[in-house]
């Protein structure tokens, strides 16, 4: 029998693998868990002798319990083919005392390809098992990388609409461009003022807004979410975990069933909690070590038992983590206290309502497995240097975060644990950022020039993705203030 996936909030609210892939959100605000997760059922040597999209068959049928096995071949076989520009579709390279999978090979080049290339098809199939007639129209909150990877994912998909939200002045240019020469017809980007908090708001309200889903069901359509709420993207991210680990077995860096760390640059607290729930499902993970850049709320959590987003948002070069609520830190919460789905919405309410809450000492103790640290810009910018003048290799920032925070926990711990970074985005897509870390005094050039630079630079070709946008022309023009979310969309499905 297949597990269930229930409620953070509610644990009478219980529903299929596929309809939490649907649904995004539980009824209550909640996020959905799996009632278990179980072990996986093929030894680390045998999977050392798949490739990637058999170790994402063996991850993602042991989590997603009611897809047949000839379903979820096909959503994977379709997700992880030739629009990744390197066949392992996750490279492994070692820099810096680390090893790095590059999750950036996708067609958006960050790591949110890895799960957004899957969930459209995911989705798809799910709507077929329950019989959905409705239009599902997927509502996006982004910080720069969610929005054009669930633009590329859900493009022209029949049966599908998308609208995605970003904060006007908190992406890089490249980002912005990527977003707003989306040429789908079923597509919709506007920036909003404000920053990403606020978009993930007003995309959170729109979902739990009971009218408003009648006024949808109404017209043929309902809400689904591709943000890392939704269980449809954690899972394909358990993925890679899982696969970087037996390539360091196959490579005989490790035995299987050694420890290893795992260093992920955080900020909705998703990529990591993947990396968490494969180790219950049997993976050696030693230390969970958690990011942060200047928004390190997550740091602070880590080392006092109090989340407490009430403080400055910080603009960085890592865009993609200026963050201040995690969303998906409740699901460890919700872990962390027991399954306890009371205890889980008290303090979810206080987050809503002052802006933070505490945990139990209990609680704090079963933290021991992570580690929290952050690194400021100049710390960032200084280990995009190092790391290219040890070897040329260039990382972007939201990785040199992780790089920095990794050299920082060895330094005080002494720890040398052979350890997986995540690195979740291409160089080129914070090329003015990453340059100018290298060298100060091309502050002046343009943005593509810099990319061409960076070409000579790394030896690493300019990516399509950068390249397609270069001369593309601008369709989407709308800026809109937080409170009128809701009006666009209306107005996007002619509503
Ligand atoms: C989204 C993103 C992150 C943060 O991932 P979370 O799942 O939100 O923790 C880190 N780096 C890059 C490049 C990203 O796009």
């Amino acid at each position: 029998m297949a597990f269930l996936y229930r409620s953070t909030r509610n644990e009478n609210e219980a529903v299929t693998a596929s309809q939490a892939i649907l649904k995004g959100l539980a009824e209550d605000g909640g996020l959905f868990v799996p009632d278990e997760i179980p072990e996986l059922d093929k030894t680390f040597a045998e999977l050392g002798t798949m490739d990637y999209r058999g170790v994402a068959f063996a991850v993602m049928r042991q989590m997603l319990g009611d897809f047949t096995d000839e379903e979820l071949w096909h959503c994977i076989s379709s997700a992880y083919d030739e629009k990744f520009d390197d066949e392992k579709i996750v490279p492994v390279k070692y820099h810096h005392g680390a090893f790095y999978m590059e999750l950036f090979h996708g067609k958006t080049i960050a790591f949110k390809d890895m799960a957004l290339s899957i969930l459209p098809y995911l989705m798809v199939t799910a709507a077929k098992k329950n019989n959905m007639e409705e239009e599902i129209v997927i509502l996006t909150a982004t910080s720069g990388d969610t929005g054009k990877a669930a633009l590329a994912g859900f493009s022209d998909v029949p049966g599908t609409r998308i609208a995605v939200f970003y904060p006007k002045d908190g992406v890089s240019p490249i980002q912005e461009k990527q977003m707003v020469t989306e040429k789908g017809k079923n597509t919709f980007v506007a920036g909003i003022h404000g920053n990403f908090d606020d978009a993930q708001t007003g995309v959170k309200k729109m979902f739990s807004d009971h009218d408003l889903k009648d006024v949808l069901a109404e017209n043929g359509f309902r809400f689904s979410s591709a943000n890392s709420i939704n269980i449809g993207r954690l899972v394909p991210q358990m993925v890679y975990y899982v696969y970087g680990y037996t390539r360091l077995v196959k490579s005989g860096t490790i035995k299987a069933g050694d420890p290893v760390n795992v260093v992920v640059p955080t900020g909705n607290f998703g990529n990591i909690l993947a990396a968490y729930y494969a180790s219950l499902m049997g993976l050696p993970v030693a230390k969970f070590i958690c990011a942060s850049n200047d928004n390190k709320v997550l740091y602070d959590f880590f080392t006092t038992g109090t989340y407490d987003r009430n403080r400055e948002f910080i603009l960085t070069t890592s865009p993609s983590m200026d963050i201040l609520i995690s969303s998906n830190l409740e699901r460890l919460i919700y872990r962390l206290s027991g399954n306890d789905a009371e205890k889980n919405r008290e303090l979810m309410q206080s987050l809503s309502e002052t802006g933070k809450y505490e945990i139990t000492e209990e609680m704090k103790s079963s933290l021991y497995s992570f580690y929290g640290n952050f690194a400021n810009m100049d710390e960032v910018a200084e280990m995009i240097r190092t790391v290219y003048n040890e070897d040329g290799y260039v990382i972007d920032p939201h990785t040199a975060v992780a790089a920095a925070v990794y050299d920082k926990y060895k330094e005080e711990t002494g720890d040398d644990t052979p350890t997986l970074i995540a690195s979740t985005a291409s160089p080129y897509k914070f090329t003015r950022s990453v340059m100018t870390a290298i060298d100060p005094e091309l502050s002046e050039e343009d943005d593509f020039k810099l990319v061409d630079r960076l070409a000579e630079l790394s030896g690493v070709p300019v990516p399509q993705a950068v390249e397609e946008i270069r001369n593309a022309e601008i369709l989407h023009k709308t800026v809109c203030e937080k409170e009128e979310m809701e009006s666009v969309v209306k107005k996007f499905l002619g509503i």
